[in-house]
């Protein structure tokens, strides 16, 4: 079988990846508009069972993956000058860009194509150059190819109010870190952990 997966985030990539471990014979091609090394955001955080899932699908990805991690247990939480910690929960932070790049060098080494730097417009010309039996539209939240379907998809999106930030800083947390202010212009809400030996995730929520 072909398999055409359009979109080289992680859901894109971790598919093909598992698809040609499960049948070695199908081929299987994941396209990609931007390059290897451009990513958008910070760090991802995993939880210890969501590591578990992983290193049931595909081990070898899954150690790399736990090799890069930033690991810890407690979470605080700061609400009108008090911090609660509670602990014992196990998250794991990884820069976005690593965590991708794991996955395409896992996916490469099994013998998934990786086309990079093509930004697709027309996903049945696109599955008609590559004979693909099978196309994954794996393009993200504001997939083109779902757009192009919904009649058939009949998406069911419901936008909220509240907008967000994804930022980064050099101060490191030691815990899962939740921070609530209410400002004169309303609620805010951050939640930073640390992905790596010395940056953290930063986002800011607001209505
Ligand atoms: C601020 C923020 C923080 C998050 N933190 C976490 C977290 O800590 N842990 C966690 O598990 N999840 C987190 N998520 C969610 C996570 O980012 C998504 O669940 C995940 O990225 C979805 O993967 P995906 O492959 O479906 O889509 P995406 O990651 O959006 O990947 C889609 C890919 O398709 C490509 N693409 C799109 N259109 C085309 C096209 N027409 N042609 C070619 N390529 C195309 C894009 O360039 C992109 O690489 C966070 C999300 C946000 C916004």
């Amino acid at each position: 079988m072909k398999i055409l997966c359009i979109g080289g985030g992680p859901a894109g990539l971790y598919f093909g990846l598992l698809m040609k471990r499960r049948n070695p014979d199908d081929e299987v091609v994941v396209v990609e508009r931007n390059r290897p090394l451009d990513t958008f955001g910070w760090g991802v955080v995993f939880s210890d069972q969501t590591l578990g899932n992983l290193a049931r699908a595909d081990e070898p990805s899954a150690r790399t993956i736990l090799q890069s991690f930033n690991h810890w247990d407690d979470i605080d939480v700061h609400f009108r000058g008090r911090t609660v910690t509670s602990t014992g929960h196990g998250f794991c932070g990884i820069g976005r860009r690593r965590l991708l790049n794991i996955l395409q060098d896992r996916c490469a080494e099994v013998g998934v194509q990786l086309v990079f730097e093509t930004d697709v417009t027309d996903d049945q010309a696109l599955a008609r150059q590559y004979g693909a039996d099978l196309v994954i539209a794996s393009d993200g939240l504001n997939s083109r190819v779902r757009e192009r379907y919904q009649a058939t998809y009949q998406p069911d999106v419901d936008t909220r109010r509240c907008r967000f930030v994804w930022l980064g800083t050099r101060k490191l947390f030691s815990a899962f870190t939740f921070a609530f202010e209410q400002t004169e212009h309303g609620w805010f809400q951050a939640h930073a952990y640390q992905y790596d030996g010395d940056t953290s995730t930063f986002i800011v929520e607001t209505p």
